[in-house]
């Protein structure tokens, strides 16, 4: 069975990252995480990564507690980048070429995010992680992902999350909840299903760029996604559940 995806975008959210800690970066996760990324780039998908930072700061909790919410914001998109280095030096270690693109300018550190050169990058065949961002407060990374999926023509989004997909109650307190295999935009949107904020829903659905929601910790789980197994719940389909 060959791939079904030549070109994806993997949101890689600061707290899968950050294992079973409370804080921080666990650097075998990370190293797991890419080796996953690595098996998929042997096979030749091109892929872009847009990693979060909520495992070092968030924006919105520091704002609650009193902080200015767009030097809070600001914080949160500069640990992005501790991340993304983070993940770029990992797969380097394995043999994987990398470029981090920042969408705060930081030269020393990262290339500026220039749209044309992450294609080109992808086009080489090296994975593009993009830090910081959206480069705007009041954004998350899960809209980062949605754009930048839009931008580079990203056939997907794979959302890695801590669950093996989007249930219909919180699989962790009711033990019948239901697991969607395949879900619209709207219904997201509509019953508030936490899979992405709704301006990244709502991004996705305007550009039809359908979302993967599945369990990064379970190996193997990227590969199997992009040759076409079900490893979770496909938004962008009809609503089904499983
Ligand atoms: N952030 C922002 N603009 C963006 C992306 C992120 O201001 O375009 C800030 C925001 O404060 C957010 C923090 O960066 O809380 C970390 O990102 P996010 O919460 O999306 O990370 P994740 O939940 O994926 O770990």
């Amino acid at each position: 069975m060959g791939k079904v995806y030549q070109r994806i975008l993997l949101k890689i959210s600061g707290e899968a990252i950050m294992g079973d800690m409370g804080y921080g970066i666990d650097s075998q996760v990370v190293q797991a995480v890419a080796q996953e990324v690595a098996n998929v780039v042997a096979e030749g998908v091109q892929v872009t990564i847009v990693v979060g930072g909520g495992n070092i700061f968030r924006g919105v909790r520091a704002a609650a507690a009193g902080m200015d919410r767009v030097t809070a914001d600001y914080i949160g998109m500069i640990a992005t980048v501790m991340n993304a280095l983070t993940l770029q030096d990992a797969l380097e270690q394995i043999g994987v070429p990398t470029r981090v693109q920042s969408a705060i300018a930081m030269q020393e550190v990262a290339e500026p995010y220039i749209r044309r050169r992450a294609v080109r990058h992808l086009e080489k065949g090296r994975v593009v992680i993009c830090a910081a961002g959206s480069g705007n407060p009041f954004f998350t990374t899960d809209t980062t992902a949605a754009l930048r999926a839009a931008e580079v023509d990203a056939e997907v989004i794979f959302k890695a999350t801590k669950v093996d997909g989007v249930y219909d109650a919180d699989p962790f307190v009711d033990p019948n909840a239901r697991r969607y295999q395949s879900l619209n935009y709207s219904h997201v949107l509509t019953n508030d299903l936490r899979v992405m904020d709704s301006t990244a829903i709502a991004l996705c659905k305007e550009n039809n760029i359908p979302i993967v929601v599945f369990d990064l910790s379970v190996q193997g789980n990227i590969h199997r996604a992009v040759m076409g197994e079900s490893v979770g719940t496909i938004v962008g389909g009809y609503c089904e559940v499983i």
